[in-house]
């Protein structure tokens, strides 16, 4: 029993059990056998008593094994415990993200369909496994750390909201195994798992880009140029220099290197080689500022992102952030790219604004709010989304600084107000708290 117990602790022995156990583990009881009773003549005969055959008291065997990890598993909290008739009066909602962003508290109270209670789950990539059925299930495995004790749950999600890149070849880290598993088994999802699929190779995004360009011109759609090699081989010589070399697919300015000349370039393709993976160059844009213009639904807003520290990449180093006017030409550049794209509810767009005056796109990032949905949790999510969104898109703490710092609360506060109060101002001091700590220690 011990053995059990301590196996159940450890989720790799739930998720290595075969096919369908951990579903026998879930349904219920049996019936109980019917109590003894005197035997009436209108009775129908009783069975004839045989020996128990081999398959029956294997059955009978793995039966009460079965319960008894049925049990050990309850009492470890590894399956949900939920009476056979009685209906689940919630929804899980499974979180992808930090443990410093507790999604649970922006749900508290939240009802989906005004009737179904809304249950999060929250673990980062790196701590869930699942498996995943052809009839839609998918279990969850979730081992987290909390307040230094070890979590260990397993669960059916209904939907998931996913704030963490699912691969980046900078971190090392490939979760698209995770994403197949929940595409497998349809699990809706905010971001839609196709286009989450779809983003873990920015070339590959930059292709769709590449067919607006064409459609629209560049006039009304400014793309930058960009040249594509699958490998190292053909990196030859560029025609002008300085330019921008982004090696693999990777996120917050890694990977991407600025060359001023011809050997330097030799050397960049060496390196290339030996990450075995594609690379893409692009001119430097001698840059007065950068531009992000995103769409959340019906709502716009546009940000201008300044250098402080002097690094080309405004995401590294110290950087200054303002909300700026939405002109017609954001709006169409955006609105562009949400409809081509398959009508996306949320999506934005990155420029650079050069010192020539000049604006280049260079890239888009799909945020695609699954309509299969219901509605509800698609307005809460997106609702939450909208708040989380001027965090972990384009406001990080570090590159807070004065005056940008006044814009991005006043951002934050006004779409923060609409959803809940209490929790918005509680959620804005932390964040003002963890601001000033960064103003100073730099
Ligand atoms: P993030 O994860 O923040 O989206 P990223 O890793 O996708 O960043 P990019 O946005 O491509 O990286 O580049 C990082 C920064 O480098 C940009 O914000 C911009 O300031 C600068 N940059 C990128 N491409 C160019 C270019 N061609 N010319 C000049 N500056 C550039």
């Amino acid at each position: 029993m011990n053995f059990l117990r301590r196996r159940l602790s450890d989720s790799s022995f739930i998720a290595n059990l075969p096919n369908g156990y951990m579903t026998d583990l879930q349904r219920p009881d049996p019936p109980p056998p019917p109590p003894p009773t005197a035997r009436s003549p209108s009775a129908s005969p009783a069975p004839e008593r045989r020996p128990q055959s081999a398959q029956s008291s294997a059955t009978g065997f793995f039966s009460s094994i079965t319960n008894v990890v049925k049990q050990t598993a309850a009492s470890a909290g590894l399956v949900e415990q939920t009476a056979a008739a009685a209906p689940k009066r919630f929804k899980v909602l499974l979180v992808i993200d930090e443990p410093q962003h507790e999604w649970a508290k922006l749900f508290r109270g939240k009802k989906i369909q005004g009737e179904y209670d809304v249950k999060v789950e929250q673990a980062e990539f790196s701590e869930l496994n699942l498996v995943s059925y052809t009839n839609g299930t998918c279990n969850v495995d979730m081992q987290v750390i909390r307040n230094g004790s070890k979590v260990v749950r397993s669960f059916k999600p209904d939907f998931v909201l996913i704030r963490q890149h699912a691969f980046s070849m900078a971190q090392n880290e490939d979760f698209r195994n995770l994403i197949i598993g929940l595409q497998y088994a349809g699990i809706p999802s905010v971001n839609s798992l196709e286009s989450i699929y779809n983003m873990c190779d920015k070339p590959w995004a930059f292709s769709q880009l590449i067919g607006m360009y064409r459609k629209m011109g560049p006039e009304k759609f400014p793309l930058i140029e960009q040249t594509f090699y699958p490998n190292h081989k053909d990196m030859i010589s560029m025609p002008t220099f300085p330019v921008v070399v982004k090696i693999g697919h990777a996120h917050s300015g890694m990977g991407k290197v600025k060359v001023d000349n011809h050997s330097d370039f030799q050397d960049i393709a060496s390196v290339v080689a030996i990450t075995k993976t594609y690379a893409t160059t692009e001119p430097f844009i001698d840059a007065k500022y950068d531009i992000r213009v995103q769409k959340i639904g019906t709502n716009y807003k546009a940000y201008m992102r300044t250098s402080i520290s002097g690094n080309w990449k405004t995401n590294t180093g110290s950087a200054m952030l303002e909300q700026v006017a939405m002109t017609d030409k954001y709006k169409l550049w955006v609105d562009t790219c949400s409809e081509i794209l398959g009508g996306l509810d949320i999506c934005a767009v990155k420029a650079i604004h050069g010192k020539d005056g000049r604006d280049y796109i260079t890239e888009v990032i799909i945020i695609h709010l699954n309509l299969h949905l219901c509605y509800s949790m698609k307005t809460i999510c997106r609702g939450l989304l909208m708040q989380q969104k001027y965090f972990t898109y384009f406001i990080l703490p570090s590159v807070y600084k004065s005056q940008s710092l006044t814009n991005a609360f006043n951002a934050f506060g006004e779409t923060f107000r609409s959803s809940n109060e209490d929790e918005a101002k509680a959620e804005t001091i932390r964040n003002l708290r963890k601001s000033f700590a960064s103003l100073f220690s730099d």
